[in-house]
Parts: structure tokens; C-alpha cells; sequence
């Protein structure tokens, strides 16, 4: 087929856009614009950016794509002309305008507009870090222990890191932003992972059990919540790792 936009023009793509992960129309459009080449191993992450930023790199033969979670539930089509335009970027191919024309449309649409204002209000007053750090993901690791410790019974809130890699407050649960904050002293690939599990896992413990209120004290570290603490596997080798730091 050729028109107008001669040899730009790809094959129509719209049969295979239903139902596609976005894992998946990044793949189908990297084999577009390099149809010799197999994808590479890809992950696609929303972050919690406060506007409509996405990025993409290749590290170790990896694509990492972040994008910004106000794009999260974009119709298939755009999540598609943002995959064309970063890819493009990437590989320094050739898109059809119409995919930067598609993808601009929806950002000059006035609900996205709308929500991208309220996102940056909100998110400008507190900090709250993207969960990806440089070496750990908080969301991941919550996850994981979510199913590994709680029967993946606990909602998940807001995460991110410390702006400073702090020793004095290694982590706290933020009830009234509903986050918790992780000290960036844990993204480093040399700090034991262990040690970073035991503090997710302690601050995970304060969703479980609330702060308790009885008589004129303010408890936050119940007796049912110290005990359960110790449930967490390796306990002590975990307490002496934070000694350490
Ligand atoms: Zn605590």
C-alpha cells in the first residue's frame, strides 16, 4: 500500500489493537519500525510523574519505558502513537505525524487537561518520590511481600523514597497521604536486600495494625504489633543489618 505518506506508511495496525498490554503494542510496534530486528525484553511501568512525561532507555539490552500513570487508561491508540514516537525517537526512525498528531490531541483534550492540573496540585504538595528507584521498586517489593506475609490482603499506598538518604528515619507510614516513605539509603545495590525487606515489611505492619488510641496514650507500636514483627523471617539478622548502615 502506499499514499500519500509513501513509504511511512505502515500496515494498518488497528485489527491488533484490542486487547494488547502495552508491554505488547511496544513489541508490535518496535517489530514495525525495526522489522529485522527481534524486540528486546521490554517493561513498561506507570509512575507517578506530575505531568504527562514518559521516558524510555536501553540498558543491558533491557527497554525500560515509564510513563506517566495520567496516560494509564489512554485508549489503546495513543498508548500507540506514544510507543511510535518514543521508539522512533529511540532508534532514530522515521514516524508518520500522524501518531505526534494523535498523541497531541489527547493531551489538548480538556478532561486530560483537567487531570493533569488536579494531578499536579495534589502531587506538589507533598513529595512523594516515583516508587522506581535506581536499583529497587517499591511497588514490586510491596507486592511481594503483600503476598508473601499478608496473603496480598493489604491495599497498596502511595510509595516513594526519601528525597536524602536518611539514617535517622529509615521509613514511616504517612497515614493522612496514605504513603509510605522509604530512605534512599536502601536504592543502593550494596545494601542488603534483606535489610530493605524488614523496613517495607515493619512500615507494612503499621497498615495492618492502626495506631491505638485507648486512654490518654497514643500507641503506634502495639504489643501485637511488636510481636508480629518478629514473625518476619531472619528478624534479628535484618535488625543487625540497620545497625550497620
Ligand atoms: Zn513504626
Amino acid at each position: 500500500m502506499l499514499d500519500a505518506q509513501g513509504p511511512l506508511d505502515y500496515p494498518s495496525l488497528q485489527s491488533s489493537l484490542f486487547f494488547e498490554t502495552p508491554a505488547e503494542i511496544y513489541a508490535r510496534v518496535f517489530r514495525v519500525l525495526k522489522p529485522r530486528t527481534p524486540p528486546p525484553p521490554l517493561q513498561v511501568e506507570f509512575c507517578r510523574f506530575a505531568n504527562a512525561d514518559s521516558f524510555m532507555r536501553l540498558e543491558e539490552g533491557r527497554l525500560h519505558i515509564r510513563i506517566s500513570d495520567l496516560l494509564e487508561g489512554a485508549p489503546a491508540p495513543v498508548m500507540e502513537a506514544l510507543a511510535f514516537i518514543l521508539l522512533g525517537k529511540l532508534y532514530r526512525k522515521p514516524v508518520p505525524r500522524i501518531y505526534a498528531h494523535r498523541y497531541r490531541l489527547y493531551l489538548n483534550r480538556r478532561d486530560f487537561r483537567r487531570q493533569a492540573h488536579l494531578v499536579r496540585q495534589v502531587r506538589g504538595r507533598k513529595f512523594i518520590s516515583d516508587p522506581q528507584g535506581k536499583t529497587h521498586n517499591l511497588d514490586e517489593l510491596f507486592e511481594r511481600l503483600n503476598r508473601q506475609y499478608f496473603d496480598g490482603l493489604l491495599g497498596r499506598p502511595r510509595m516513594g523514597w526519601s528525597r536524602k538518604p536518611a539514617r535517622s528515619m529509615l521509613g514511616h507510614f504517612d497515614p493522612s497521604h496514605n504513603a509510605i516513605i522509604i530512605s534512599r539509603i536502601f536504592d543502593e545495590p550494596h545494601v542488603p536486600l534483606l535489610a530493605l525487606e524488614y523496613v517495607m515489611f515493619h512500615e507494612m505492619l503499621h497498615l495492618r495494625y492502626p495506631v491505638d488510641h485507648a486512654g490518654a496514650r497514643r500507641r503506634v507500636h502495639t504489643r501485637e504489633f511488636r510481636e508480629a514483627e518478629k514473625t518476619f523471617p531472619r528478624w534479628k539478622e535484618a535488625k543487625e543489618l540497620l545497625k550497620k548502615l
